[in-house]
């Protein structure tokens, strides 16, 4: 079990995987859409499955304002850089370096985006252009996707399995 005092002091610095640059959604079980609601989560339905946007509009300066009501799947997440942190296998001030390093990239791709678009968008563009291959009309900068390319390169180096990229894994 993760020590509070280890998640508190490097995830109070991060936000990562709640601002929208490790996934684009969590998911949520069906009882818990209620209290999702209430917490003013962006709730997202599809048939019987349930999930929450992100970024998540509860978190604040990489805080979780609705902390004690949060949903199970947010409690059990781990990135790999808190895993790597708990069993010793990297030091906090290691891990903060990465997560400053990492929230450089993500304002670098920020700064690339265009107005009135998202992480999401320029990750649906990339999409579209690789299943499009060379017949693909290029919608986004080949700057912006470089930057994410970079992004991405370092999220799943030190914080998520390539696999579970996009969707928060459930707990
Ligand atoms: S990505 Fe990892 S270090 Fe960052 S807030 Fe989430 S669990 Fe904490
Ligand atoms: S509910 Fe809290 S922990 Fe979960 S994604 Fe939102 S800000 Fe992060």
């Amino acid at each position: 079990m993760t020590r509070p005092s280890i998640a508190s002091d490097l995830c109070t610095q991060c936000g990562l995987c709640c601002n929208g640059a490790l996934f684009d959604f969590g998911p949520l079980a069906s009882e818990e859409v209620p209290g999702a609601r209430r917490d003013g989560l962006s709730v997202l339905e599809d048939n019987t499955k349930y999930g929450f946007a992100l970024p998540c509009p509860a978190l604040e300066a990489a805080t979780c304002q609705v902390y004690s009501t949060r949903p199970q799947t947010c409690r059990a997440f781990q990135c790999k850089l808190l895993r790597a942190v708990e069993a010793e296998d990297t030091t906090l001030d290691e891990a903060t370096h990465i997560i400053i390093q990492t929230l450089a990239a993500l304002d670098e791709v920020k700064q690339q985006l265009p107005p009135n678009s998202s992480l999401t968008d320029a990750r649906r563009w990339r999409r579209e252009e690789g299943e499009a291959g060379a017949t693909a009309t290029l919608t986004a900068s080949p700057y912006l996707m470089m930057a994410l390319g970079m992004l991405d390169l370092m999220l799943d180096q030190h914080f998520r399995k390539a696999t579970e990229r996009q969707v928060m894994p459930r707990a």
